[in-house]
């Protein structure tokens, strides 16, 4: 449609001084600005103008020049009753407000012609926004101008002009002079994995924003102490902070910030400094610091003017502190958020650390008491013994029953006799029992060796601490980030200061010292003996967990076991490509099963395998240490039921099935819609079948996260960590990393996200040779603002689907053809290598919440209306739509959904959800890697030289 697709620039020759005038008034409103013209031009011939369109995505950045010749010739017009879709463009301009455009064109009394097309939802958005409009005008010069609202020429799907996604960000970057903060920030308490990627973003987005950012060292001690000890940071200060675990700007316990005298201090020391906003990371404790500094602030200032530290004029613009609480804690002990920066490393150190003891332990047959962190909160416990199949966990909110030691002596010789080699048990350094007396791993150990267990304590200790931030940290602190400075900008001396938190995928804001009163609430419970209530305080799901870990680990606990006449034969197969998580959910489903007296039948090698009668029951020990195995042990190709159906359903009658789990990603999801179609046909289908979506690709319909994608994102995080490396040791490289995902962008945004990429290429958005001219420029921009022989590797990733023509190899290519020597480039196809190896503790515990609930599923939908007194086993037969259902979490709920009602959300061409949660994410990497953001003079610069050059 376009002619000039994917030009930067255009040239435009009007032959008279008035078109010439009447071209540059056109353009500019449309929001072209001049950025030069010709003004020593001795007559009107040969004046030049240069128009540019300073967009937000690369896609709208153009410049025009304008000239005046007489030697012009101008096009003819075409004919007005003619379809102008059949004329060549001269340019295409995105605009989400294209019903501004018609204003404008009514307003400038130009005709156009205007055709609207029915879109597809992506955000959530309302059908009306969903309209593809395109209109279609031309230029005093007769070019024909293309608008559109779709944001990618190319691109199969169409955006929603503005998306309404609850937690998206306000990436619009004001001018930079406006809104000029200085805004203060520190990590205090226990340092946490993740506290560098919040630093870093709060220091990039600030800057964005025309803001100053001030690092503030070692915690409260630096604002205490003043001087050296605060420092304003720039964009590259934060460079590479990413992927270093604990805070590199340093925290300290400061006991003067305790007295009214060391805040005093500190109040000095920022009003000195000009800073009128705070961000702080840390735990309760210093959540708590703040908000006393911000309670005291007013009679602070009054103080040092009344002592003369300060004089008025200079406390004058300091009337108010404000301040926002970001929490950085590995323990996960903040009541009102689900998870904590830190955390989730911590666990993936622990988990890794139990993978290595249970190998030496089932060698040796020993049982190993392994004590973790958690002084109050058993969250780091419960989540290892999840993850780990453990034996048996102490936690502080749930202390044991009064006669635990013959209890966990019934389990783990149970467990023993079963077949099992190794023993683990997890105490949190804070368990008690009912007596709220301490229980100490070296008591564990003594009870153990009382059976005759060769029994072992491990204190992981500060290995826990993390290093190395896992991708989910990476990505959380990142977003709190964004959110604290956006919450700066917006406070009123009136807000109460926010702690950012998070609800599901969602960002939360409380006032900060709610949080902080409710987390210590969890304390006074467990004083008072009141577990349910300290349980409760933690996030929703951790009673929910704590129920799931038990039911699945504990056999013979005759209070599970349902009558006999309701116990079923329930199927489990695996379907499409392998995911971290699929053997987690399986042996969750196992256990579970078998401890309500059902039976598992593992379907081995998918359909293939079933219609092969590859069939087997499984028993409490087939699926030992599966929590911690990746793959997929049943085996899983991706054929789905098609023209077999009839002997699809004659197995599965075969097998006597009351019930059907798939586990696996999109052909999963479909496999389950054929035979949930199909059910009129073959009452063999007539029984609840439940998909768990296990996929790294995360595109099946009904959740936000599938089972994998955590685990693919690690190992590419891992991966593109490596690369980069490289890349700096070689200086001035670039890599193209090419990655999975299929017709979905999640694995490319979320990754470019947590490794600091420069760009990411999703089939969303498609890809077209301007966004590619827009990145060399960019990269060359880059690597001209390093400081010689300092250079740092840059990353590019792009999806596997996103074009046929731009390649991952062209792409790199035109990349180094196009750096003229400033950088080069290399291309990387991770491949397989992102399946993962041992699934990723969220996916373990995805897993199990999965599992656990999808069998109470099975359970309601095989009997609904059962009486309590029936005795004789009844057939079960349900053909009602809620009986065939994905899992997913949505929201902060795990809930179900018939797959009827997911119809609607699902693509089916590109085989995956229509819905995109993650879509805006794009914007931040884009933002963080200094894109839309430059210093005006650069911008200008450069732009220059590139007309210039490219002009030759
Ligand atoms: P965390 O933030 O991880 O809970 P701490 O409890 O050690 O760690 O708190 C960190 C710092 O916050 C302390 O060293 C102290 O400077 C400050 N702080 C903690 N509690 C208070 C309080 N009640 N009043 C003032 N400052 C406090």
């Amino acid at each position: 449609m376009s002619l000039l697709e994917g030009l930067s620039h255009i040239v435009l020759t009007a032959k008279t001084f008035e078109e010439y005038d009447q071209c540059i008034k056109f353009y500019s409103s449309f929001g072209f600005q001049t950025v030069s013209q010709d003004a020593n031009a001795t007559s009107a011939e040969g004046l030049v103008n240069y128009l540019h369109l300073f967009g937000k995505s690369p896609v709208q950045n153009i410049t025009l020049k304008i000239v005046l010749s007489p030697d012009a010739t101008k096009k003819s017009p075409f004919p007005e009753e003619k379809d102008w879709r059949l004329e060549h463009a001269l340019m295409n301009s995105v605009s989400a407000n294209i019903a501004g455009v018609e204003e404008i064109l009514k307003s400038l009394n130009f005709s156009f012609q205007k055709y609207t097309y029915p879109g597809s939802d992506l955000s959530n958005s309302s059908q009306d926004e969903l309209i593809h409009t395109e209109i279609y005008a031309h230029d005093p010069l007769n070019n024909l101008i293309v608008f559109t609202n779709k944001l990618m020429p190319f691109s199969k799907t169409i955006y929603a002009t503005s998306p309404k996604v609850t937690n998206s960000f306000n990436l619009t970057l004001p001018s930079l002079k406006s809104n000029k903060k200085r805004i203060g920030f520190l990590t205090s308490g226990g340092d946490a994995p993740g506290m560098n990627a919040a630093v870093r973003s709060i220091v990039r987005v600030a800057v964005s924003r025309g803001c100053e950012a001030y690092a503030i060292f070692e915690g409260y001690e630096g604002l205490v102490s003043g001087g050296d000890m605060i420092k304003k940071f720039g964009w590259a200060d934060v460079r590479g902070y990413l992927a270093i675990g604990g805070t590199l700007i340093g925290t300290a316990r400061c006991k003067s910030f305790r007295q009214r005298s060391g805040r005093l201090s500190a109040a000095l020391n920022l009003v000195k400094n000009g800073i009128d906003a705070l961000i702080v990371c840390g735990g309760d404790g210093t959540l708590t610091g703040a908000d006393t500094l911000r309670q005291e602030w007013p009679g602070l200032i009054k103080e040092l003017i009344d002592n003369g530290k300060l004089t008025t004029e200079e406390a004058a613009p300091h009337k108010n502190l404000n301040i926002v609480g970001i929490v950085g804690s590995i323990d996960n002990d903040m009541t009102s958020t689900d998870i904590t920066i830190g955390a989730v490393t911590s666990l993936h150190r622990i988990c890794e650390a139990v993978d290595c003891i249970s190998s030496t332990a089932a060698s040796h047959s020993r049982a190993f008491v392994i004590e973790v962190m958690g002084r109050h909160c058993g969250w780091l416990a419960l989540m290892a013994a999840i993850s780990t199949d453990a034996d048996f966990v102490f936690i502080p909110e749930r202390p044991p029953s009064e006669n635990w030691e013959s209890e966990m002596c019934r389990v783990i010789k149970k467990h023993r006799l079963l077949g099992k080699r190794k023993t683990i048990i997890i105490v949190a350094e804070g368990a008690i029992d009912l007596k709220l007396e301490p229980i100490k791993s070296s008591y564990i150990k003594d009870i153990l060796a009382g059976i005759g267990l060769d029994t072992r304590v491990t204190t992981l200790g500060h290995i826990q601490r993390g290093g190395r931030p896992c991708a989910y940290d990476r990505n959380l602190a990142t977003i709190q980030g964004v959110e604290a400075v956006n919450a700066i900008l917006q406070a009123t001396p009136e807000t109460p200061s926010p702690m950012i938190g998070l609800r599901g995928n969602k960002i939360t804001f409380q006032p900060l010292m709610e949080a902080v009163e409710l987390t210590h609430q969890v304390e006074v419970a467990i004083s008072k003996k009141d577990f349910r209530r300290a349980t409760e305080l933690r996030d929703p799901e951790f009673a929910e967990d704590y129920e799931a870990y038990v039911a699945t680990t504990f056999v013979d606990n005759k209070d599970m076991l349902v009558p006999e006449y309701q116990r079923l034969r329930i199927g489990i197969i695996h379907i499409g490509a392998p995911a971290g998580g699929m053997n987690p959910a399986t042996r969750t489903a196992v256990r579970f099963a078998l401890n309500r007296g059902h039976t598992p039948v593992a379907i081995y090698n998918g359909f293939n395998g079933l219609l092969e009668e590859n069939v087997n029951e499984l028993s409490w020990i087939d699926v030992n240490g599966w929590s911690s195995k990746g793959g997929s042990e049943l085996g899983t190709n991706r054929s789905e039921p098609d023209f077999d159906m009839g002997m699809v359903a004659y197995q599965m009658q075969k097998q006597r099935f009351d019930a059907l789990l798939f586990i696996g990603g999109f052909e999963a999801y479909h496999s389950l819609i054929k035979l949930h179609k199909a059910r009129d046909k073959y009452p063999a289908f007539c029984i609840p079948m439940i998909c768990i979506p296990a996929t790294i690709s995360n595109n099946v319909p009904g959740t936000d996260f599938s089972l994998g994608a955590d685990t693919s994102l690690n190992a590419i995080v891992d991966n593109c960590d490596a690369l980069k490396q490289s890349a700096s040791a070689s200086r001035r490289r670039v890599f193209v990393v090419e990655l999975h995902g299929g017709q979905s962008g999640y694995l490319t945004v979320l990754s470019g996200l947590a490794a600091g990429a420069t760009s990411s290429y999703i089939p969303e958005e498609g890809i077209s040779l301007k966004t590619l001219q827009s990145d060399v420029n960019h990269l060359r921009r880059r690597y001209k603002e390093d400081k010689k022989g300092n250079s740092s590797g840059r990353l590019i990733l792009r999806n596997e689907c996103v074009s046929d023509t731009y390649t991952t190899e062209v792409i790199a290519n035109i990349f180094k053809t196009e750096g003229r020597g400033l950088y080069d480039s290399r291309t990387c196809i991770l491949g397989h290598i992102q399946q993962g190896g041992a699934p990723s503790p969220v996916d373990r515990i995805r897993a199990t919440r999965f599992a656990f609930k999808c069998l109470y599923f099975i359970e309601q939908h095989a009997f609904p209306t059962m009486s309590t007194e029936q005795t004789v086993r009844p057939r079960v037969y349900t053909n009602t739509k809620e009986s065939a259902a994905v899992i997913g979490i949505e929201g902060e709920k795990v809930i179900c959904k018939p797959v009827d009602d997911l119809l609607k959300d699902t693509d089916f061409k590109n085989r995956k959800s229509t819905k995109a949660w993650w879509i805006h994410l794009k914007g931040l990497v884009e933002l963080l890697s200094k894109w839309g953001y430059s210093e005006k003079e650069t911008e200008t610069e450069n732009l220059y030289e590139a007309i210039d050059k490219s002009m030759q």
